[in-house]
């Protein structure tokens, strides 16, 4: 129930994050601000508003507000995608981790400095020999009487050059199946040894880099997970983060489309009377619309400052649909801006960094395909008997989704094969995104019309219905890929 106290707390956060949209707005709008790092002296600008404070605990300076983070996320996608970015990074997956798994000393010594200087945090996993298969990471670490020394190479992480501070995976170098996390200044041993020049998101430096450092036992974070658990609830956070972004940033994409199909010329009308133009907008309306129902379901049912691996099944599904949708949202909206669509700074529109910008949303963070395998094994494993279609249509997470599907779906219970399994991943995201829809139409708030529920609807059930008709393509076999 709310009390005095909790709606002192929302209307506060509510002015708070007025003040930031309209800062954002005014000066850091995507369409005019220089496609270039993000300058340090703005990071100070936003800071000083607090950007960083939702993942601080009050004692520690900060407002530790998870619904709070949220709503900067997705508000910051509507103006600037690439610094919506860039405070994910910094607040949910290095504050994050610090603020949940830090010792009492580790926290005061760096949760103090980044709630009162525009300080930046990255997150080191990936590693250039190993790609996706974490498991095979060389960054050692290895205990000495007053601490640990962590030797290796990371690459394409957020901030390769720039960051304060780091959190960094590693194995023990005498235990391949014991992974560590550490947290770890730059100058204590991270050192940028090439540039990776990105092809979007431009704001964030990438490269490759080398760990060569020494950091006192406190700085290990307190995981007491097995393997690589720790990791996976690390990432949970940035994954479940995705629809926030996807949601401002599709809702972005729409507007401007619909702007621009509105004020081009066509014919004896504008690009908006052509019947196929309507239905691409139908479509945009569908992603803003799906995105913004994982949003809230990102919101109320989940929360940055818990443990997250109970929401394993929601971080894979949300990370494959939501950003699939941000690069369909995004080639579409440079198809109907024609070849205006095709120039960088173009004064019409926005579409060629929109694309680039989210291109690589697919890719990082958990490739799309392999989420896609874990999503379908998840099930499997759930399902004790492989029925798959059974599992789901009684799962707390999927059964609502379920409902709104009224053809076979028996294609989900073979997972034989690697491919089948990444095909019905897919599908499975889609069938979440189905429940997430339902719940968000049911919310006491108003999200969208029902009108805009069904369009969406629609579109989750074309998908699934094409991932099945591809399906039969993986019976023929085809000697060009022998
Ligand atoms: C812009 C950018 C920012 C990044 N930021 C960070 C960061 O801040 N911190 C960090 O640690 N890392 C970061 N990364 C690394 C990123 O998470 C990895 O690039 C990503 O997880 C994929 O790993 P990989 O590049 O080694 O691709 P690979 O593992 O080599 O995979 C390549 C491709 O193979 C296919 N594939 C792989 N596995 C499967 C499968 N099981 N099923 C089907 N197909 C499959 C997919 O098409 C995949 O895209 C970033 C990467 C980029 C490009």
């Amino acid at each position: 129930m709310e009390t005095k106290s909790t709606r002192a707390k929302t209307d506060e956060s509510k002015t708070y994050l007025s003040v930031l949209e309209n800062l954002i707005k005014e000066n850091y709008n995507s369409a005019t601000f220089p496609n270039v790092s993000f300058p340090r002296d703005d990071w100070a600008k936003l800071s000083e508003k607090g950007l960083m404070l939702s993942m601080i605990q009050k004692e520690f300076g900060g407002r530790y507000n998870h619904e709070e983070l949220c709503d900067i996320i997705e508000t910051i996608a509507k103006y600037n995608l690439p610094l919506a970015m860039y405070t994910m990074i910094v607040t949910a997956l290095f504050m994050r981790n610090v603020a949940k798994y830090g010792s009492e000393e580790l926290k005061q010594e760096v949760l103090t400095k980044f709630s009162s200087e525009p300080l930046v945090g990255g997150f080191g996993l990936t590693e250039p020999s190993c790609g996706s298969n974490m498991a095979r990471m060389k960054t050692t670490f290895e205990e000495k009487e007053d601490g640990y020394v962590l030797r290796g190479e990371k690459h394409w992480q957020a901030f390769s050059g720039t960051a304060d501070w780091w959190v960094i995976a590693a194995k023990n170098s005498k235990n391949a199946k014991d992974f560590g996390y550490f947290v770890v200044k730059r100058c204590e041993g991270w050192s940028l040894v090439e540039k990776y020049d990105a092809l979007g998101l431009k704001a964030i430096d990438y490269g490759r880099s080398k760990i060569d450092a020494f950091v006192p036992k406190y700085r290990r974070l307190n995981v007491t997970y097995e393997g690589l658990t720790a990791a996976v609830d690390m990432l949970c956070g940035s994954r479940l983060s995705m629809c926030a972004m996807a949601s401002g940033f599709i809702s972005r994409v729409y507007a401007e489309t619909k702007e621009r199909t509105k004020t081009r010329n066509m014919g004896n009308g504008v690009l908006f009377d052509v019947g196929y133009v309507k239905y691409k907008l139908k479509l945009l309306t569908a992603n803003k619309t799906i995105t913004k129902a994982l949003f809230v379901y990102l919101k109320y049912k989940t929360d940055f400052r818990a443990v997250l691996l109970d929401h394993f099944f929601e971080a894979q599904a949300i990370k494959v649909l939501a950003t699939d949708k941000m690069l369909e949202s995004a080639l579409n909206y440079q198809q109907l801006c024609g070849g205006e669509g095709y120039r960088r700074d173009s004064p019409s529109n926005n579409a060629a960094y929109a694309l680039l910008d989210s291109r690589v949303y697919t890719i990082f963070d958990g490739t799309n395909d392999l989420l896609s395998q874990q999503l379908a094994e998840f099930c499997v494993k759930e399902s004790k008997d492989g029925d798959v279609v059974k599992f789901l249509s009684e799962f707390e997470k999927t059964k609502n989704g379920m409902i709104q599907i009224n053809f076979d779906l028996s294609v989900l219970n073979n997972n034989d094969t690697q491919e089948e399994r990444v095909m019905n991943g897919q599908i499975i995201s889609r069938i979440f995104g189905l429940q997430c829809l339902e719940e968000a139409l049911e919310a006491t708030e108003k999200h969208f019309e029902y009108g805009d529920f069904r369009n969406a609807v629609l579109f989750l059930n074309a998908d699934i219905k094409k991932t099945i008709a591809e399906t039969e393509i993986l019976k023929n076999n085809c000697l060009a890929c022998m």
